[in-house]
């Protein structure tokens, strides 16, 4: 059972810090503040040769096609699953490959390190990664190099003065008492400047003032781990506990300002005139006078923002009132206290430990210990994430496979147009809607095209070896800074649709489908084997991948993606009375699925799984149009490589959890409750009447059907 996320936290927020923990709380805060994006991630199949088996576990194909086909797998795999493995799944399996095909791309950097220029990206992974395996350098540093920035802090002798130190570049990494964010545009048509509030160590700003007994049990756990990070830095025990409580003190009093848990749960009770307002530099200024956010944002450039949305009004008015200079040393605590809490991990080995214990808490989870090695592979992962993606691509993903992949897209794309041109029961004026959708359809296969050019992303960054004068936190403060001034560089930019982003590299496993840009993005780690191998069958390759690229193009034409023009704009294409068929055949979905058993006892929720069924019950009939298509296709390969490829098993807590929270319907249900749909697969495997798998003509559902 999660109950906690480990996040890559706050100056850190969006930088800096991978390890520092960032609570549900901030989770769940984003959630009510951002549109959420439609995301697949799915399984993969073994490409090896499918056996066209009638049945390897005693029960018969026509009663349980999954069950039939997986058997022998499910039985062996269901003793792989644990506290530590929740899901064994295609799609674990290959995760976990990718992740050694990175591992291998790092270590083979540090094993050949003077091949590269010492200026270029390659020298600069294999010193981040040298310099954090160097305990013995790092516990001789001590706390040395973070101590400029403590002096910084030190030095400020009123507000006015920590006002000005918010606006220098090496404290703005770590600000995170106003936090100035760049994030896209609700359409995702450009950036824009947040103002987020203060961050808070408990994350919920509940836990502070009503704390639940977890919160309590969580509130010891962060004072401890602070108590040991400011003993390990020097602090006397005395000068500890002060400034925790000091800490505390101003956290619990800023806590009182920030919505929290328990009201977000309350959303339509809340005045959302309080919330996401947009304001110019002048208001704010007027609604706090005392922070001098004018100066503070034109030093750091977020002042020239178009667009500026302040998220929780009553909290600037609290900050305001808290910048009085009789409170600045309980502000410069709180500065000091981040600093010392989001360098640890870079820190000595001591300090390291006890960071990483903290986020093993966090977590929630029956995690392994994090080893030195994983914590420089996180690291390499985090902070050169572009670089990262051109080696990944350049060693496991070629531009055959690119263009292969494409054509498989493009014929996807022309069959949904031609089950929509020849639908008889929309009007001319929604289908051409339609397939102006599909003509407008942005394909991002595998990588970025400039990825096709070699390039050095971090040629501004200074990251040296500990040799050279550098040191592990120098390396992830000049990596930091850089990336900072290349998001406030992006207010007011287009969102590029073509583009990668750092959130998803093409080393990452995604699918997704953005309603909001009319965009589909498939990543190169999606496409590898076991999961895509260009040379296997049309029918394989159909099942797996192109199933994932007809169920996102599917999401198109669900019940949120039919609200969206082929622009990504919210408006009405569909007429009034397609419309409201489209809603009959939605209720059609809703009703079959909620009859349908996830787990013993416990059904479906037809309403919280719609845009993903829908997805499935059209990407399958897309398929199967092209499967009609082809001279001799084989049926049962394609059938039988689509159940493969969805096999899994879970632990009985962890399906009981995703059946409640998952859009995406169980896995055996994603195959039986798809496939028992058409006639196809009826006659495929002479399903009839008194079969389980059985459906009758008048009970089955779909948009396309
Ligand atoms: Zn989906």
């Amino acid at each position: 059972m999660i109950k906690k996320r480990i996040c890559i936290a706050s100056i850190l927020i969006a930088f800096i810090i991978t390890f520092i923990p960032y609570t549900s709380a901030m989770a769940d805060e984003n959630n009510l503040f951002n549109e959420s994006i439609n995301n697949f991630i799915t399984q993969s199949n073994e490409t090896s040769q499918v056996q066209t088996s009638e049945s390897t576990s005693g029960v018969r194909l026509q009663d349980d096609f999954y069950q039939s086909v997986n058997g022998k797998w499910l039985k062996t795999a269901q003793a792989n699953v644990n506290s530590l493995l929740k899901e064994d799944s295609s799609f674990s399996e290959l995760q976990e490959k990718n992740d050694d095909k990175i591992k291998e791309i790092i270590t083979d950097l540090a094993a050949n390190k003077s091949q590269h220029n010492s200026d270029s990206d390659e020298t600069k992974i294999v010193n981040l990664y040298n310099n954090t395996l160097n305990l013995k350098e790092r516990n001789k540093q001590g706390i040395q190099p973070i101590k400029q920035y403590l002096d910084k802090i030190e030095s400020v002798n009123s507000v006015s003065q920590l006002s000005d130190i918010l606006s220098d570049k090496d404290i703005d990494i770590f600000n995170t008492l106003i936090r100035f964010s760049v994030e896209p545009t609700r359409d995702e048509k450009s950036y824009k400047l947040d103002i987020k509030p203060t961050y808070l160590g408990l994350g919920n700003s509940d836990q502070y003032i009503n704390p639940t007994e977890a919160g309590k049990t969580d509130r010891q756990e962060y004072i401890k781990y602070l108590y040991n990070i400011l003993t390990l830095n020097g602090y006397s025990k005395e000068d500890a506990t002060n400034k925790i409580e000091c800490l505390i003190t101003f956290e619990t009093s800023i806590a009182q300002s920030i919505l929290g848990y328990q009201e977000v749960s309350k959303v339509n009770n809340l005045d959302m005139s309080k919330y996401n307002i947009p304001v110019t530099v002048n208001e704010l200024n007027s609604k706090a006078p005392n922070l001098n956010l004018p100066s503070i944002m034109k030093k750091l450039g977020v002042d020239k923002a178009n667009n500026i949305v302040l998220q929780q009004d009553k909290w600037l008015t609290k900050i305001n009132e808290l910048w009085t200079d009789s409170n600045l040393p309980m502000l410069k605590n709180y500065l000091e206290m981040i600093v010392l809490e989001s360098t640890s991990t870079f820190l000595t080995e001591d300090l390291n430990n006890a960071s990483n214990a903290y986020t093993k808490y966090l977590s929630g989870e029956d995690i392994k210990d994090i080893s030195i090695q994983d914590n420089a592979y996180e690291l390499i992962k985090d902070k050169f994430v572009l670089k990262m993606g051109k080696l990944y691509v350049d060693k496991c993903f070629s531009n055959d496979n690119k263009k292969d992949v494409e054509d498989l897209t493009n014929e996807i794309i022309a069959t949904y147009k031609k089950r929509i041109s020849n639908s008889n029961w929309i009007s001319d004026t929604t289908k051409n809607n339609a397939i102006d959708k599909l003509n407008k359809l942005t394909v991002n296969i595998g990588y970025p095209d400039y990825y096709d050019s070699d390039f050095n992303a971090y040629s501004e960054a200074d990251v040296k070896s500990y040799e050279d004068g550098g040191s592990l936190l120098s390396n992830i403060m000049n990596l930091t800074v850089l990336s900072r001034s290349r998001e406030i560089q992006q207010l007011n930019e287009p969102v590029d649709k073509r583009m990668f982003s750092s959130k998803l590299s093409p080393q990452s496993l995604t699918a997704e489908y953005h309603f909001n840009n009319n965009d589909l993005i498939i990543t190169a780690g999606m496409l590898q084997p076991d999961f895509y191998d260009k040379n296997e069958t049309k029918e394989q390759k159909l099942a797996t991948l192109g199933f994932i690229i007809a169920h996102e193009i599917g999401h198109a034409f669900d019940n949120t993606g039919i609200l969206y023009d082929s622009d990504g704009n919210m408006k009405d294409t569909w007429t009034a009375d397609d419309f409201k068929k489209y809603m009959g055949r939605t209720d059609g979905i809703i009703k079959y699925y909620s009859s349908l058993e996830g787990m013993p006892g416990k059904n479906v929720d037809g309403k919280n799984t719609l845009g993903e069924n829908i997805a499935d019950l059209s990407s399958m009939r897309c398929l199967l149009d092209i499967l009609q298509d082809m001279p001799n296709a084989d049926y049962k390969q394609f059938f039988e490589s689509y159940a493969k490829a969805y096999r899994a098993v879970r632990t009985s807590e962890y399906e009981e959890y995703m059946l409640k929270y998952d859009t995406h319907s169980p896995y055996k249900i994603r195959v039986n409750a798809v496939l028992s749909q058409y006639d196809e697969f009826d006659k495929t495997y002479g399903i009839k009447e008194g079969d389980k798998m059985y459906v009758k003509p008048e009970n089955r559902v779909g948009i396309w059907r």
